[in-house]
């Protein structure tokens, strides 16, 4: 089954989602921003991340976002940055809990 939010809400700590099976997953904004995987922080041919994890604001923050086309969320974030697109199935190996990342 392809994972699908039930709900998602950008909370003051970052982004929540609970899953269609109940999961429930919390992402720092920071981690999030971290991931995105747009050209502009991800080199297209070599797939090496070009974005620096220490040059991201440590407020950072999503402002906003839309869901595209039923499979992903973009977000605008504080630092002005939107092009990274995050499919549903991407955002759930993200999950960053105890239980995922084992
Ligand atoms: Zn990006
Ligand atoms: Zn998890």
């Amino acid at each position: 089954m392809k994972p699908e939010p039930e709900e998602m809400e950008l909370r003051p700590s970052g982004l929540f989602i609970r899953w269609k099976d109940g999961h429930e997953s919390l992402y720092p904004y920071k981690y999030l921003r971290g991931a995105c995987g747009c050209a502009g922080c991800v080199d297209e041919l070599t797939h090496r991340r070009v974005l620096d994890p220490a040059k991201i604001p440590d407020g950072i923050q999503a402002l906003d976002y839309m869901e595209v086309g039923r499979y992903a969320y973009q977000f605008l974030w504080s630092d002005a940055h939107f092009t990274g697109i995050y499919a549903f199935d991407y955002l759930r190996k993200l999950c960053p809990c105890s239980e995922c990342s084992r």
